[in-house]
């Protein structure tokens, strides 16, 4: 493994600078600036990152669940450099060869008549564009998005999401109704079966588009598997159900597959596992890895018809840009290769699912287990009765020790947790061995016992 192995002074004295420019200069997301520390990383290979000491880290985060593909893939740097040289940017209005080919892989790739890419530079830019294609095409206003959502942090894509992060943003813009979506583990209709959930949660949202009108509704937008907000798998019938009141109601179904898509759930898109076609597809992260930002909308045939003749009223400089584009091409060619795809469903299936039943059957802080693919989420209980969440929603200081505790013993071992509120997600790239990904639940399960 080429990783920086260097422990002198020299290194330490490099580190130090870094952190200290970026405590300087730095503005971070989501964080109070004065109270965070962030480490300074040397080097990447595979399904590890290493600081300039040469600490080597499993990722068992995938970064913000996004490296898909593992880190540094030389083929995927190589292709990144070929268009560097070739032809590094051109504006969207002209057409180029990066951006014709990875729209068409891309196409290819999505279910029914969704075969068309409008590229953005991430995830937020692709929620933000779908809202508006879904407003002008059924030329209706309101969107509803579930609660236990996120779908990104500009002003529509904030207000869509159901967690806490909508906050701080609002209002932001009009129209936006949220509802609950399902989850077993604390069911909002108080289900005692996936069946009765699901029954119940279709429910809801009718009751949700009477009371709205759903003659107002452009859109629903979901995570077809809900993503940080805990990695809901929804119950087998619930997308079906749901494209099924679309349908009814003359609504646009928008799948933002940001996070689930691209092999995280052991499928190109997480609505492949269960045959339902959306309006709309929204992606980035794991379409290239995150080696270069890009995002898009995949768009139906029936939606993209509405700008034959009428202009569509969005654009981005950087819309398909050609090394994010190559970076795509590439990516895509490299999952297909390698057989990533089925290699993240096996994980699941045989290795990642099997290993974390273990780990809670052990430890009496787990609550649930559950995932697919190489997005799975332990729920951390102080109680297994009463489900009684280790930390507080909104938890801080004395509250939130457990986790940052267990986060700490992560950590100390080597494994980087993907840690939120009182849950630890092992979301490692779709690339990681079996093996890698056994040594890193071992690590994970030593630390738990701070949890306990
Ligand atoms: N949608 C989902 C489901 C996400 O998980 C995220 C980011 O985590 C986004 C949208 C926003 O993507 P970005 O950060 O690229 O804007």
């Amino acid at each position: 493994m080429t990783q920086t192995t260097a422990t002198d002074e020299t290194a330490t004295s490099q580190s130090e600078h870094i952190a200290q420019l970026d405590r300087s200069h730095v503005f971070h997301s989501w964080s109070a600036q004065a109270q965070i520390s962030p480490l300074p990383v040397a080097g990447a290979e595979g399904s590890y990152f290493w600081d300039y000491s040469g600490r080597r880290y499993l990722d068992f985060s995938s970064q913000l669940v996004n490296v898909n593909i593992g880190h540094q893939h030389p083929k995927l740097i190589a292709a990144i450099q070929e268009q560097a040289a070739r032809l590094a940017t051109i504006a969207p209005s002209f057409a180029n060869d990066a951006r014709s080919e990875a729209a068409r892989l891309i196409a290819e790739l999505a279910p029914g008549d969704l075969n068309k890419v409008f590229f953005t530079n991430g995830g937020a830019e692709a929620n933000e564009n779908a809202l508006r294609m879904a407003r002008l095409h059924t030329g209706r206003h309101k969107v509803l998005a579930a609660y236990r959502s996120y779908h990104g942090s500009t002003a529509g894509a904030i207000t869509a999401t159901g967690d806490p992060r909508r906050w701080g943003s609002e209002p932001a813009i009009s129209g936006v109704v949220h509802y609950w979506g399902p989850y077993q583990y604390r069911s909002p209709f108080h289900a005692e079966s996936e069946e009765q959930e699901c029954e119940r949660a279709l429910a809801h949202l009718r009751d949700t588009l009477m009371v709205e009108g759903a003659h107002t509704v452009a859109a629903i937008i979901l995570e077809p598997v809900v993503g940080t907000n805990g990695i809901l798998v929804p119950p087998e019938n619930y997308l079906a159900g749901v494209r099924a009141i679309c349908d009814e109601f003359g609504i646009m179904l928008i799948a933002d597959e940001v996070m689930a898509g691209f092999g995280r759930c052991g499928e190109w898109f997480a609505v492949d596992r269960w045959n339902v076609t959306p309006d709309l597809i929204t992606f980035a992260k794991g379409v290239n890895s995150g080696y270069l930002p890009l995002g898009g909308v995949i768009i139906s045939a029936k939606i993209a018809s509405t700008f034959d003749n009428v202009p569509y009223p969005g654009g981005l400089t950087y819309s398909g840009h050609p090394l994010a584009c190559a970076s795509a091409v590439a990516s895509i060619n490299i999952f297909k290769e390698e057989k990533i795809v089925e290699n993240a469903r096996t994980l699941g299936t045989d290795v990642i699912g099997p290993l974390l039943k273990q780990v809670a059957d052990r430890h009496p802080s787990v609550g649930e287990v559950r995932g697919l693919g190489v997005f799975w989420a332990l729920e951390l209980v102080t109680d297994r009765e009463t489900r009684q969440p280790l930390v507080p929603f909104n938890a801080s200081g004395e509250s939130a020790a457990a986790m940052t505790k267990f986060t700490a013993e992560c950590k100390r071992r080597g494994l980087w947790p993907f840690v939120h509120f009182n849950r630890t997600h092992v979301v490692p790239p779709c690339t990681i061995t079996a093996e890698d990904a056994r040594q890193g639940i071992e690590m994970l399960d030593e630390a738990l016992f701070v949890a306990d």
